[in-house]
Parts: structure tokens; C-alpha cells; sequence
């Protein structure tokens, strides 16, 4: 029989492609962590490239009959046959991974992997066979190639495994991502069609070609998304959550979630520096990262970390939280620098029910945290917090309509000023009914307009109240108005000139508007506040410090600012007369503010005897259930004209 002429055109071009590819991956990987996937892949494509340059060697060896030793010959061809079906195998593990990637079940990879180790196993055997039966490729008497029968069985390899992966691909479609969901519209044809071109011309080898495209493929779809990797610490970013989460949800795949927030991390930095604040950060990552071989870490933001896991028993997930939590009290120890971090944790079991979405998950998942973080705790998200949450939303739609109806309504608590024995000012305070007609305390929803970003809308409701009622003239004797200011709206640059809109509009006089801010919001905003004092203070408006002695009070930011008022809270007037303690340190206070040029109104005073002893203190100005409650603006009205003498 006469040699085979073959032709190598398609495996020289793909041999190129592959090193190609291989230098672009080496190059644009490097910097990014060598995950398990990452390494998977280049073994598919050493792999590949090894199988097409022992292909090239082959043909060269089988082209020149008698060339080199018969043995030789047959150990290349062997060679080649067992690498190409390896090879095979390669990608098909390669492709069952990237299909299980989002499937927590291991049952159906652990049945892949057996279903390839067979395919492999049975590839090995054949070429085996192969030596003694001729049944693959043979070397006739004048020592030159011949098929054997069942040549093109090869074939039949690829084949099964691409089947098998395309079983498994329908099978867990819901929890396939979008990448795999490409390649999978375009793999099965392609691979079909150089098989059958194979058959057909099969001395035109094609065999780098199959391998070679289905590794541009793969490279296009899923290697240059480097995207969805967090830059310090190598680990999943916030965008991967987000998507490993979705199809967790649409899998029906319930996941246990371990979120770690690290807090006043700021204080890492600046003690140890920046350096060592990253390095921890990705000790921290990778610890999570291998903490458990099925468990996936993802950097959500700055300082949130989250440990997926599938869902097992309760007890484990008691366990796991429990070995994160004890890590996270532990030191971190780099070089000869060790700290500990200051964190709060949530535990998570997202069942992947019908009604879950991405959205409602992370939504949950931010409740949950804000819980955490004020008790500096471990929160479990449970039905609980999930009513709770269900009222808040509930509550900010109320909000919202109301606003949009007109409903809230302020009211104004008279203040009485000690010196003239008159009331001459009034704080304005919001007001809301839910729609059964039962009051909601501004305490429940003034925080949670802040949250909601409502607070702009309810501030200026206010201001407008105020200064109609300060114009229309109705209550002469009303020389102020205090509103209340939240952090959102003191902070923000065009809050000068609102202020100044509204006086305008109404006629007003910058000194009947005074604005009361609780001297948390200074802290960590000093220079910014400084600058919106100013900028009050230039218009007119005078500030008062609210809620003196509530724990954030320290005398320094008091002396810092240059407040007209000091507001002093409830909570340190209420034990006054009795307590000798609550009396030295109110008198200890009066003094000193009235030293600095300060006066005091004192809130919430309910009896005679405290009224009487905060005017022997020296209060200028009292506000307290004792002398009136807030009330709405026509009873204000009649209020004034009743108390105050003609
Ligand atoms: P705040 O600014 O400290 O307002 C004083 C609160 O103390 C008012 O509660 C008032 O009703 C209550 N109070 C006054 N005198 C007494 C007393 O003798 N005894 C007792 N037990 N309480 C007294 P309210 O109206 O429930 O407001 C609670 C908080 O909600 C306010 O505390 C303020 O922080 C916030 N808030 C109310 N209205 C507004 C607003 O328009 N804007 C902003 N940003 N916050 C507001
Ligand atoms: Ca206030
Ligand atoms: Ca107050």
C-alpha cells in the first residue's frame, strides 16, 4: 500500500495559535492569583500543544518509511494517540468544572471526574491494545503507516465526552453563567464539524485545530474576565457575588453566607501603615479563601468579606461561623507586626426560595450588617430581623407617599426662656400617622429617612413651615424657630444657599431660624463642619449643640465650635433635683458654658422641682413636658397668646 500523504497546514497555524495564547495568558495572568481553574487551563493548553507538536513529529517520522527504528515509530504514534485522548480528556474536565463551577453539589462533578477517568482509562487500553492488534494504526512489511479498522473509534472519545457535557449542561442549566452558557452554543457545532471534516479528509489533520479553537474560545469567554477579581487580595469581587449568587438562587442551591465587616479598620493603617493594612487584608482574604475546599470568598466591598458555602445542617453552619469568629478574635501575625481587628459578623442561610432574588438577598444581607455593626456583634439573619426588615420597607413606602400627600405635619414645642419669665422660641418637630391613624415616633422614622435618603425632602418641609409661620405674624411673641438638622443635610454644600431660598421667599430674618445639630455628626467631619459654620454663621443663622450628654458629647469639640446654645439633654436633667451627682455636674456645666460665653437650654424637664432648680442653675432657656408638650400649629398659636403676658 502506498504511504499516506498527509497534510499539516491546519496543526502548524494552530501550534502558532496556542503560543499565542499561551504568551497573552502568561503576560495578562501573572499578576492575578493562580487559582485552580487558572492552572486547569494551562495544563489543557501544554497539553494540546504537546499533542500537536508530537502529531508533527509523527507524520515526519511516518512520511520517510524506514527513517528511524519501527519500535520508535510505533512509540510516537502511540505517544501521539494517547496524548491527543488525554488531551481531550483535559478539556472536558476543564469544561464540566467551568459547568459545575456555580453548582454546589459535588456528587456531579465527582460523577464527571469518574465518568472521564473511565473515558481515559478505556483511551489507554485501546492504544495498548492497539500494539499487539493493529486495531488503531499499523506498519505494514515495507514499514510503512496503515489505519487499522477502527481508526476512526478516536473519534468516538471526544464524542462521548462532549454528550456527556452536554447532559450535564442541561441538566444544571439554570446554574450555568452567562460565559459557559456562549460556549456552549458554539462548542458542540464546532467540535461536530471538524469531527466530520475529520472522517471525511482524513489525511488533512485537523486535530490541533479542534484543540486549539476550543481553547480561543474558552480564552475569549472566560480568561480575559479578569474583572470579576478583587486587585489586592486576588479573591472575588462584589460583581461575582452578585452573579454566583443569582445562579445559586436560580439553581435552587441553598448557601450558607458568613459576612465579615471589619471596622475602624482606618486605625490598622495609620498605626501600622498601609503596607501592613493591605497585607492583612490579604491574609485575611486567603483565609477565607482556603478556609473550606467547597467554600468561595468574595471581597464585597472595602471591608466586607463573604464566605459562600453550600448548605448543609444547622450544626454546620454553627460550626463554620464559630471557626471564622475564632480566627477573626485571633491575631494577625506578619513579620514582626501583629494586630488584632475590630469586626462584626452575619450568618446567612439563603434557602433559594421561588420569591429570592439577588437584589432581596444583598438587601437582607445590608440589614443584617447595620444590626451587626451597631452592636458590634454576630447577627444570624432570621424571621426576626426579617419582619423587621419587612417594616422597614413598609415603613419607608409610607414615607414616601406621605410626602407625596402631604401628610406629615409639624408640630412645635414652645421653649421657655428663663430671664424674661416668657416663652419667646419653639423647636419644630415632624409629625406622622400611619395610615390606621397611630402616630409613628420620629425616633423610628427620622434614622430611617437618613437611610433612605428622604431626609432632604422632610428638612425642608420643616424650614418651609417655620418660616411661614414666622411670617404670617400670628405669633408675635415667637422671636425662633429651632429645626433639627440631620448629618446628610449639614454636610452637603448647597445647604448655605437652601437656607437662604426659603428666608427670602418668606421674608424672614436669618436670626428667628436657629439650627440644632447633634454634635455626633462633628467628630469625624471637622473640617467640613467648620467650613458649613462659617458659611451659617455668614448668612445670619445662629447653631445650637442638641443633645449635650447623650455619650458623644466631649467638652473639646463644644469648645471647638462656635455654637450659640448648648442643648443639654434629658438624660442629664431627669435625675435632677434628687441626685446630688446630676445636680453638681448641671451646675458644674452651667458655669463653665456661661464662662465660655455659651447659654444652656435644658430639654426634657417634667416636674415643678427640676424647672426650679435648672433656673437656679443659671438655664437661659427651658424646654420640657412641664411647660408644654409639642403641639400642632394653631394650638402654638393660642398657646403663646394664653402664657405670655400682654
Ligand atoms: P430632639 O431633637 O432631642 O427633640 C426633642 C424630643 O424630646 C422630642 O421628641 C420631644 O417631644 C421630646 N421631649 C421634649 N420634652 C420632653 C420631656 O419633658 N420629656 C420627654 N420624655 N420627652 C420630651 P420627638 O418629637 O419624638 O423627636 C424625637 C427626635 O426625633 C428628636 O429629638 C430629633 O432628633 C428627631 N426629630 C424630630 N423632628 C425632626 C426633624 O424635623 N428633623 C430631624 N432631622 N430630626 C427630627
Ligand atoms: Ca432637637
Ligand atoms: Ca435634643
Amino acid at each position: 500500500m502506498l504511504p499516506i500523504r498527509w497534510s499539516l497546514l491546519s496543526e502548524y497555524f494552530s501550534l502558532l495559535l496556542l503560543i499565542i495564547i499561551c504568551t497573552h495568558y502568561f503576560g495578562y495572568e501573572w499578576n492575578t492569583a493562580f487559582t485552580g481553574r487558572r492552572k486547569l487551563f494551562l495544563c489543557c493548553l501544554v497539553s494540546a500543544m504537546g499533542s500537536i507538536i508530537l502529531n508533527i513529529i509523527t507524520v515526519f517520522t511516518i512520511s520517510i518509511p524506514g527513517c528511524i527504528p519501527l519500535w520508535l515509530a510505533v512509540f510516537f504514534n502511540s505517544s501521539y494517540f494517547l496524548f491527543t485522548l488525554i488531551t481531550c480528556s483535559l478539556f472536558a474536565w476543564f469544561f464540566f468544572s467551568l459547568t459545575l463551577e456555580h453548582v454546589y453539589d459535588k456528587h456531579c462533578m465527582s460523577r464527571a471526574k469518574a465518568a472521564l477517568g473511565g473515558i481515559s482509562v478505556l483511551s489507554v487500553l485501546i492504544v495498548f491494545i492497539n500494539l499487539f492488534t493493529g486495531l488503531l494504526f499499523y506498519f505494514d512489511d515495507a514499514q510503512v503507516y496503515q489505519r487499522g479498522p477502527l481508526n476512526r473509534l478516536v473519534y468516538a472519545f471526544p464524542l462521548a465526552e462532549m454528550v456527556l457535557l452536554f447532559l450535564c449542561y442541561r441538566k444544571n442549566r439554570s446554574s450555568v453563567s452567562d460565559s459557559m452558557v456562549f460556549v456552549m452554543r458554539f462548542l458542540p457545532p464546532i467540535i461536530l464539524l471538524l469531527c466530520v471534516a475529520q472522517i471525511l479528509f482524513p489525511d488533512f489533520l485537523l486535530n490541533g485545530a479542534l484543540s486549539s479553537i476550543v481553547s480561543l474560545i474558552l480564552y475569549i469567554s472566560f480568561l480575559t474576565h479578569s474583572n470579576d477579581r478583587d486587585n489586592l487580595t486576588g479573591i472575588r469581587n462584589r460583581d461575582n457575588f452578585m452573579t454566583e449568587m443569582g445562579l445559586r438562587i436560580a439553581g435552587h442551591q441553598q448557601t450558607h453566607i458568613i459576612l465579615v465587616s471589619l471596622m475602624s479598620f482606618a486605625d490598622v493603617n495609620l498605626r501600622y501603615g498601609h503596607d501592613f493594612g493591605n497585607a492583612v487584608l490579604y491574609e485575611l482574604a486567603r483565609y477565607l479563601d482556603r478556609l473550606y475546599p467547597d467554600g468561595r470568598a468574595f471581597r464585597t466591598s472595602n471591608m466586607n468579606f463573604v464566605l459562600t458555602l453550600p448548605w448543609v445542617s444547622q450544626e454546620q453552619a454553627d460550626m463554620q461561623l464559630e471557626t471564622v469568629r475564632k480566627r477573626m478574635e485571633q491575631p494577625w501575625v506578619l513579620g514582626d507586626k501583629s494586630c488584632c481587628l475590630s469586626f462584626c459578623m452575619v450568618d446567612m442561610h439563603c434557602e433559594a426560595a421561588e420569591s429570592d432574588t439577588v437584589g432581596s438577598l444583598v438587601e437582607r444581607l445590608e440589614f443584617a450588617l447595620v444590626q451587626a455593626k451597631e452592636t458590634h456583634s454576630v447577627v444570624r439573619y432570621n424571621q426576626e430581623l426579617g419582619r423587621k426588615l419587612w417594616q422597614q420597607k413598609d415603613l419607608i413606602e409610607i414615607m414616601q407617599r406621605s410626602i407625596k400627600e402631604h401628610r406629615f405635619s409639624v408640630w412645635y414645642q414652645p421653649i421657655y426662656c428663663c430671664h424674661r419669665d416668657i416663652f419667646c422660641s419653639a423647636e419644630a418637630l415632624l409629625r406622622l400617622n400611619d395610615y390606621n391613624g397611630v402616630p409613628i415616633s420620629p425616633e423610628v422614622f427620622i434614622p430611617l429617612a437618613e437611610g433612605s435618603g428622604l431626609i432632604d425632602d422632610l428638612t425642608w418641609l420643616v424650614m418651609e413651615d417655620a418660616c411661614k409661620l414666622l411670617s404670617s405674624g400670628q405669633v408675635p411673641e415667637l422671636e425662633s424657630i429651632s429645626i433639627n438638622l440631620s448629618l446628610q443635610q449639614f454636610l452637603d454644600p448647597n445647604l448655605p444657599a437652601c437656607f437662604q431660598k426659603y428666608l427670602t421667599a418668606y421674608q424672614v430674618d436669618p436670626s428667628r431660624i436657629k439650627v440644632e445639630i447633634t454634635e455626633r455628626f462633628l467628630l469625624h467631619n471637622a473640617a467640613h463642619a467648620q467650613q458649613q459654620f462659617a458659611a451659617l454663621s455668614a448668612i445670619g443663622i445662629e447653631l445650637y449643640m442638641d443633645d449635650f450628654g447623650t455619650g458623644y458629647s466631649n467638652l473639646s469639640s463644644v469648645l471647638d465650635y462656635p455654637f450659640n446654645f448648648i442643648k443639654v439633654d434629658r438624660s442629664l436633667v431627669q435625675h435632677a433635683p434628687e441626685d446630688q451627682r446630676a445636680n453638681l455636674m448641671l451646675s458644674t456645666l452651667a458655669s463653665l458654658f456661661h464662662s465660655l460665653d455659651k447659654r444652656l437650654i435644658m430639654e426634657g424637664v417634667e416636674t415643678q422641682a427640676q424647672a426650679e432648680y435648672m433656673k437656679r442653675c443659671g438655664a437661659d432657656m427651658i424646654q420640657g413636658f412641664y411647660y408644654a408638650r409639642p403641639m400642632p400649629e394653631k394650638q402654638l398659636i393660642r398657646f403663646f397668646s394664653e402664657q405670655n403676658p400682654k
